[in-house]
């Protein structure tokens, strides 16, 4: 097995290699749905509570509701030069989108991000597995 696929698969515990570069398009700057605890945030007064447990949702502001719940906008972002203004110290968050873990949680990749995942193992790889197990039982 090759090393990266090691890594990737046994030590990140990933399914997806990510590639891709960052297109500086900001619709993951501009479009921001926030999630807590599984659900995601459909009213202010929930915002506002989540407000005080990280400084990241400080730089959000509301600009829509649709049906999956609020749309925020973060005010880091120049629409104009198309850059995130704090870009050396942003949140973690915003360093590792789009991850797979962020994927899990339930969000959403922007339709004109630059990145998009490919799965490390193949499918025949996969059903080779799945019938090991069957067969071990
Ligand atoms: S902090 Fe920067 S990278 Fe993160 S959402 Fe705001 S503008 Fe985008
Ligand atoms: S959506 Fe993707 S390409 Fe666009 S700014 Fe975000 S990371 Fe970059």
């Amino acid at each position: 097995m090759m090393i990266k696929k090691f890594i990737y698969k046994y030590i990140l515990k990933r399914k997806y290699y990510r590639s891709g570069i960052c297109n500086r398009c900001g619709a993951c700057c501009s479009k921001i749905y926030v999630s807590h605890k599984r659900d995601v945030i459909k009213t202010e007064e929930e915002f506002l509570s989540l407000k005080k447990l990280h400084p990241f949702y400080t730089y959000l502001e509301i600009t829509d509701k649709d049906e999956n719940g609020l749309v925020f906008k973060c005010n880091k972002f120049d629409a104009e030069k198309r850059i995130c203004t704090i870009h050396k110290i942003r949140p973690l968050i915003c360093r590792r989108y789009p991850s797979e873990i962020i994927l899990k949680m339930g969000a959403v990749m922007s339709e004109n991000c630059g990145f998009y995942f490919t799965p490390i193992d193949s499918f025949k790889e996969i059903l080779n597995e799945k019938m090991k197990k069957v067969n071990r039982n």
